[in-house]
């Protein structure tokens, strides 16, 4: 017997390997990410590739070990030059992600001591860090000190928190479904549709509410529909606004709704996953009032505070309703219940154990402080709004609503031609140059291309190159034409 554990032991100590071993690993990832950053700013944001990483196949599990090089050159050639660069400046199509470098540290030192955040009995600093931070978070939207929340993997976790937490607080049971309406516009993110799906409440009536000519949603349709809905015996009970919509950025009328919420006794949900972080420009904070009377707000770091992907947040100005949504206590975690100085993220999420995802986020915040995070948001605005001008001066181009964030939409105007077509087309010829990714989309059955300035690394000179491309290669399709 023992023999043979110390066998197995030998073979099982490679999984922890010495210092040596470390250090050599250690320097050619350091490697691999000097050259990944340093070569962004020549880097596509687009990659078009015939192969798509399928070499990667080569590289399946098998019993032996491989070489670190062979990896990272793999990654180099099948996983980082195909399809869209989130880490390149160029990236301003869908909503675009970030990757702070000291991001990257923290998830490093989080993966290297491993601590277990899920809950405060085991990880008491590991608890107090997230909780910190969602309470930085908290402040930044006007709640209170009754305020939670959840460091989540991302907007959509986070918004189906809110919904679950929602249909708990009023208690809706499944009797009740196919009575418990649900609100919001056309403009909403596809992930609250999810989450309702998720959430068992297909079945509840949703209705869209109509938009104003800024394409955000209107209060007075919204109190409307509400009472037609009470008139028929249903039961109102969820809102869904919008803090910055994917499409166009628009700002639904968070005040107005704040108050029909109350006064029908709805739950209301701010979705600011893509907006919320602009509250750090202060030229932009009236547009944020009354979103602290909101009952639960999703942010997403991993948007607009330039995290790499896996953080999103979710907000909930009342922590006992959280906690009776989500608290439960297994037999084998009964040693964790008297350390309750803090709220356990295990305690209000779907998550057990998680990643410990404080660390990449105070990183960062605590290494460049927040002025430049505040510059970096406020130079996205002003970007967008020189790019509106700018695009709009351009013969045959026609924007869509002044933007309010960093989001715009445009589209070419061909005379006597087909404007979908021509703008397909278009989209498709900047997305091939790859210099840089546009997404479009399609708003009242009309396309539209779409630029969404998010990344810490957008500047003046890729807003400058973009304009650029667009006008030679609208000039290419028009002359392709005649
Ligand atoms: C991105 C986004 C989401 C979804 O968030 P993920 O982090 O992608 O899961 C939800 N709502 C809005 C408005 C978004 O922009």
């Amino acid at each position: 017997m023992i023999k043979k554990i110390k066998e197995l032991e030998k073979l099982s100590r490679l999984l922890d390997p010495g210092m040596d071993q470390r250090d050599k690993w250690n320097s050619e990832v350091l490697e691999y990410s000097n050259s990944f950053i340093n070569k962004l700013d020549t880097a596509k944001a687009f990659f078009y590739s015939e192969k798509n990483g399928k070499d990667l196949y080569n590289l399946d599990i098998e019993e032996e070990a491989t070489g670190l090089t062979s990896l990272l050159d793999s990654t180099t050639k099948n996983i980082d030059e195909v399809g869209i660069n989130p880490a390149s400046g160029g990236h301003m199509g869908y909503i675009p992600g970030g990757g702070l470098y000291p991001s990257a540290l923290g998830d490093y030192i989080a993966a290297v001591n491993n601590k277990y955040a899920g809950v405060f009995f085991a990880a008491p600093g590991a608890v107090r860090l997230e909780n910190m931070l969602i309470r930085w978070m908290c402040r930044l939207m006007g709640y209170s000190e009754n305020a939670t929340g959840n460091l989540t993997s991302g907007g959509s976790i986070a918004n189906l928190i809110a919904l679950v937490t929602a249909r708990e607080s009023h208690n809706i049971k499944a009797r009740y479904f196919d009575k418990s309406v649900i609100y919001l516009s056309e403009q909403a993110h596809h992930s609250i549709l999810k989450a309702i799906r998720i959430a068992g409440l297909s079945e509840a009536p949703i209705r869209y509410i109509p938009l104003d000519e800024k394409l955000r949603l209107s209060a007075n349709e919204l109190e409307k529909t509400i009472l037609e809905d009470k008139e028929k015996g249903l039961i109102p009970f969820f809102i869904n606004a919008s803090f910055g919509t994917t499409n166009t950025g628009s700002i639904d009328p968070i005040d107005s709704i704040a108050a029909i919420a109350k006064k029908h006794k709805l739950w209301f949900h701010v979705d600011a996953a893509y907006g919320g972080f602009f509250k750090l420009v202060k030229e932009l904070s009236s547009k944020f009032e009354g979103i602290q009377k909101a009952d639960s707000i999703t942010l997403d770091p991993h948007k607009t505070l330039f995290l790499p992907f896996g953080t999103g947040t979710i907000l909930i100005k009342n922590k006992e309703i959280v906690l009776k949504a989500y608290q439960y206590l297994a037999d084998y975690m009964q040693d964790t219940v008297d350390a309750d100085e803090e709220i356990s993220p295990a305690d209000i999420s779907i998550e057990q154990t998680k990643h410990f995802r404080g660390m990449r986020l105070w990183l960062p915040l605590k290494l460049f402080g927040l002025k430049p995070f505040r510059a970096s948001l406020e130079e996205k605005i002003y970007l967008t709004r020189y790019f509106y001008n700018e695009i709009k001066k351009v013969k045959g181009f026609e924007v869509g609503p002044e933007p309010e964030l960093s989001v715009a939409i445009f589209r070419y105007v061909p005379k006597d031609k087909d404007a979908y077509y021509f703008n397909k087309k278009l989209i498709q010829a900047i997305q091939k140059d790859g210099r840089i990714f546009l997404s479009s989309t399609n708003i009242n059955e009309v396309f539209w291309i779409r630029i969404a300035v998010v990344s810490f690394r957008t500047h003046l000179v890729q807003i400058e190159l973009l304009l650029d491309i667009i006008k030679e290669n609208v000039n290419i399709i028009l002359t392709e034409r005649n």
